[in-house]
């Protein structure tokens, strides 16, 4: 994977911690962790992502679907504690119905049962679109979440722009205004990644169909204005546009022509 970013010109990335939409998980290869740090160490790689499946919903309805998360969630932190310094990013997850308070709760369970005082990894939670019931379509929910959580000090958040947009907060015409209400009901020192995705929907639609960048109704001239804003410029930037690896690479290209060094 990191040659793999490298070779398109990226210094980091972000991966699936087993199958996006299942469970089954690699057993680790210490020599290929050892060849990944040392390969990270040489190629300027500082900070990777990991992203939880897409199947991990610790505030699901049936307790089968919790416990499959709170074991997934805590194998994850596990393996990924042979890459000290990761990042850790999951959806919060869809209340089914049990309402937002509920969600919530089962929410901060499930980090209070897998976080630990030692652990040097970051968790982050994902900014949502809000479609269906998923938590975490506002910046107060994330915030109550964070309230709720022993070592809640520790959590960050990776900032989705196509999510946040259909969410309903307007970064095009106002990412000054979004940036301080993220500041003061989160706090901006928590923003520790983006994933940078264009929209194919109209603002508050509460879709999430992620368009390539410059291509959707974010447009160029926002993730110009974005990717160079001085709140947000040294974050690690992750792309999760429909694209295949030529596409990336010309979309890193594309990005770095607009950033002002
Ligand atoms: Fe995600
Ligand atoms: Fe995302
Ligand atoms: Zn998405």
């Amino acid at each position: 994977m990191a040659k793999e970013a490298v070779s398109i010109g990226a210094n980091t990335f972000q991966f699936f911690t087993r199958n996006p939409r299942g469970g089954s998980v690699k057993q680790l290869d210490e020599k290929d962790i050892a060849a990944f740090i040392d390969f990270s160490a040489q190629n300027g790689i500082e900070v990777i992502l990991a992203h939880s499946p897409y199947t991990l919903n610790g505030c699901s309805a049936d307790e089968k679907v919790r416990e499959f998360a709170n074991n997934v969630m805590k194998d994850d932190i596990s393996r990924l504690e042979h890459t000290p310094g990761a990042l850790y990013n999951f959806h919060p997850g869809s209340h089914v119905g049990q309402g937002v308070d509920k969600g919530i709760e089962l929410i901060c369970d499930m980090l209070n049962g897998a976080m630990y005082e030692d652990m040097t990894t970051t968790i982050l939670l994902e900014t949502m679109a809000g479609k269906g019931s998923e938590v975490g379509r506002s910046f107060e929910e994330l915030r109550r979440i964070i309230d709720g959580v022993q070592l809640g000090d520790r959590l960050g958040v990776c900032f989705d722009t196509c999510h946040v947009y259909d969410a309903g907060y307007d970064i095009v015409n106002d990412l000054d205004g979004v940036l301080e209400e993220f500041d003061r009901v989160v706090g901006i020192d928590r923003l520790k990644a983006v994933h940078l995705n264009d929209s194919k929907n109209p603002f508050a639609s509460h879709k999430d169909r992620h368009e390539k960048i410059g291509k959707g109704s974010l447009g160029i001239d926002f993730f110009e204005r974005f990717i160079n804003h001085e709140k947000l410029r040294g974050l690690p930037f992750f792309l999760e546009t429909p694209n295949e690896l030529d596409g990336y690479a010309e979309e890193i290209k594309l990005l770095k022509s607009l950033y002002r060094n």
